[in-house]
């Protein structure tokens, strides 16, 4: 039987196919700083210009089979799997958060999140375009759809203080998230930078926290702070183990050693600097280079792999993933999480979620 809920499912499953569609012209322009109205989709092969009827989401991919129909050259899985999970996260929230502004607040949030960790795992940026307004929607969203602001109430009792007006608590602690998120990092990446002297994170990554937090308050972005992290870390030991198992090249030359040492400064030296070489020309990257060499001549070996860990880790794609997944399931592991070891945290909790209003369902 077709249920109001059902269908109001399935619209918001429509609606993510075609917005994923559109952020796939996002992720693939913003970060080079082209626009994204003008021109019209285009084959980035060959520039011919797609039908619409290729242009249809997902049904588009599969009738053209992953091709161009004019040049032939392979399109990315990326945009069919974006529109995919774009559909699936708006379509998840109806049945999680039901006709409220929740739902409408996750659809935009996990829009942006979709477009930064594709964008972020393709190019290692995290454009501002997107967590700069992530930041004030997120605020804006928290006074609209005030949700669960235990975290910021908690924190309040312990200078004995009390914020009565329900939404005016949540924006404090959309606020509250967003600050303490940042801060963290930006504390992270200070410690990094003086015992190491060079960027562990970019700035692009602080931002993404405060959005993240200022879309889910303080408490849920503690989920993201924590599990971000280790998420980045199961990665780079997967890496790790890779590398051992790999057969070791022989001896390298003077030159190729010279070689991977250039490609390990100009690493050093951050996401920014290498990420605005790779979408550009050659041409343009290279007085970049040059100056962190000191020498036009020597050209820098981009195909021989850095060293372990000197690599960029995508950690905004992680960070995002978390975010992805707590917007679901954060409650549920904080429940777990305060359920085993702190269960008089627990009632405390309890006792607010008793006392207030729930503004949800
Ligand atoms: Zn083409």
């Amino acid at each position: 039987m077709l249920t109001a809920g059902f269908l109001y499912t399935c619209a918001l499953f429509l609606a993510g196919l075609a917005f994923g569609s559109f952020l796939n012209v996002c992720i693939t322009r913003i970060p080079r700083d082209e626009s994204v109205v003008r021109p019209g989709s285009h084959c980035r092969a060959c520039g011919a210009p797609i039908r619409w009827w290729h242009n249809v989401p997902v049904l588009g991919f599969l009738v053209l089979r992953g091709r161009c129909r004019d040049c032939g050259s392979p399109i990315s899985l990326r945009y069919p799997a974006v529109e995919v999970l774009t559909a699936v996260v708006f379509a998840a929230c109806y049945p999680w958060f039901g006709p409220t502004w929740m739902t409408l607040k996750f659809c935009v949030f996990g829009f942006l999140l979709v477009g930064l960790i594709f964008m972020d795992a393709e190019t290692g940026l995290l454009p501002h375009e997107f967590t700069y307004p992530g930041i004030v929607l997120g605020l804006a969203f928290a006074w609209v759809a005030p949700g669960d602001s235990s975290g910021t109430w908690l924190l309040l009792l312990l200078f004995q203080k009390h914020v009565e007006n329900v939404r005016a608590l949540a924006l404090l602690d959309s606020a509250a998230g967003a600050l303490v998120g940042a801060a963290f990092f930006y504390f992270a990446w200070a410690v990094y930078w003086l015992v190491r002297k060079r960027h562990g994170l970019g700035f692009g990554d602080v931002a993404l926290i405060a959005m993240t937090g200022a879309f889910l308050g303080l408490k849920l972005n503690l989920v993201v702070l924590v599990c971000g992290p280790i998420l980045t870390l199961m990665y780079a030991i997967v890496l790790l183990i890779r590398e051992a198992v790999r057969p070791r090249p022989t001896v390298p030359t003077d030159e190729g050693l010279a070689a991977s040492t250039v490609s390990t400064e100009t690493l050093a030296h951050g996401r920014e600097v290498v990420a605005s070489a790779q979408p550009e020309s050659p041409q343009a990257a290279a007085p970049r280079q040059t100056e962190t060499m000191g020498d036009a001549d020597a050209a820098p070996d981009y195909e021989e792999e850095p060293p372990f860990l000197q690599r960029e880790l995508p950690f905004g794609v992680f960070l995002g993933i978390c975010a992805l997944g707590t917007i679901f399931f954060g409650e549920a592991a904080w429940a777990w999480y305060l359920g085993r070891f702190h269960s008089s945290v627990l009632a405390m909790v309890q006792s607010y979620e008793g006392a207030h209003l729930r503004v949800r369902h």
